[in-house]
């Protein structure tokens, strides 16, 4: 270890924050780059009626970084300097970077989706020819936080998106928010027929398939088509059963790690100014997620 007086403190908080792989991912990353001496990433349990006085902390004590995770990617926004527009447009905030008492959130979880399905497609999988996510056809199960991200991302790339959720209210609502050409779906769950051939892109943005779901899947396994992409936003366990499904069906799959891993990058960067080593952050996740 080699922590100092001058060291910078990077934190990410949730409820609950103690299965958080960021500080394996950020803290690897400082020990490759020789700056395990200028940042530290560490983790904080935090009720959200405590995010306020989390962020009059960051202020009064000079953390350089505040990672936000489930429940408080919207509750943080209120007490913040500046948001950046994409942020805004998400409408939840992960990353806070302090640059001289000055806090601005950003969002960087649409990335964790663009970026590991674009690296997918370049290597062109499936049936088109078209390397990009312009007209993919993104079939999108979940309405809440992630999918906000997950949805703005790929609208962002110029994909036709289609929203499927338990509460069709929501996915109604999302989908309004996000404009037009996206639509909505009725999401049926694993027991009865949902038919999603005509899509490329299938994208799990639930808590379905982790905790006490974890035997469960979103989309049935008659569902997926070899030629499809099937992207798991859940990263715990590490191979979700909708992913061990569209494996066994031949289709291409991208673990939600992938997720986590480009996400981190690109807050690692908006942190320490660095670029971010990508393959050491990969293999910290891995190790502690397999
Ligand atoms: P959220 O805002 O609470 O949304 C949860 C979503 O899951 C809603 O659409 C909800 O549907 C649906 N859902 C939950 N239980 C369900 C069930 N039994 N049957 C059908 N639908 C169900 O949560 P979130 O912040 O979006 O997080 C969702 C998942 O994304 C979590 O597993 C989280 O760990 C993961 N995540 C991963 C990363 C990463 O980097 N890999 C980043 C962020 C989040 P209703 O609207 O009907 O309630």
């Amino acid at each position: 270890m080699n922590i100092t007086g001058k060291t910078k403190l990077c934190i990410i908080i949730g409820d609950p924050v103690e299965h958080s792989l960021s500080p394996a991912m950020h803290n690897a990353a400082y020990v490759e780059l020789g700056i395990d001496h200028e940042f530290v990433f560490v983790a904080s349990q935090v009720k959200v009626a405590h995010v306020k006085d989390v962020v009059t902390a960051m202020r009064v004590m000079g953390f350089r970084g505040l990672t936000c995770t489930i429940p408080h990617k919207i509750a943080v926004m209120k007490y913040l300097d500046e948001i950046d527009p994409i942020a805004a447009k998400i409408g939840a905030v992960n990353t806070v970077v302090n640059d001289n008492g000055i806090l601005k959130g950003y969002n960087t979880d649409w990335l964790g989706v663009v970026v590991p399905l674009e690296n997918i497609l370049m290597k062109n999988v499936g049936t088109s020819l078209d390397l990009s996510l312009r007209n993919k056809r993104v079939a999108l199960i979940g309405a809440g936080g992630a999918a906000r991200a997950c949805g703005y991302g790929v609208i962002e790339k110029g994909a036709t998106l289609t929203i499927f959720n338990r509460t069709v209210e929501k996915a109604e609502r999302l989908a309004e928010e996000f404009g037009k050409n996206v639509g909505t779906g009725k999401y049926v769950g694993t027991g009865r027929d949902l038919s999603l051939h005509e899509y490329d892109i299938i994208l799990n943005a639930t808590n379905i398939g982790m905790g006490d779901l974890i035997n469960e899947t979103p989309v049935p396994k008659s569902a997926i088509c070899e030629h499809h992409i099937v992207f798991d936003v859940v990263y715990s366990p590490y191979e979700t059963q909708l992913l061990t499904d569209a494996k066994a069906v031949g289709a291409t799959i991208i673990h939600g790690t992938e997720m986590l891993l480009h996400q981190g990058i690109a807050q690692f960067e908006l942190y320490t100014g660095k670029k971010a080593p990508e393959q050491v952050m990969r293999k910290a996740l891995e190790q502690k997620s397999k």
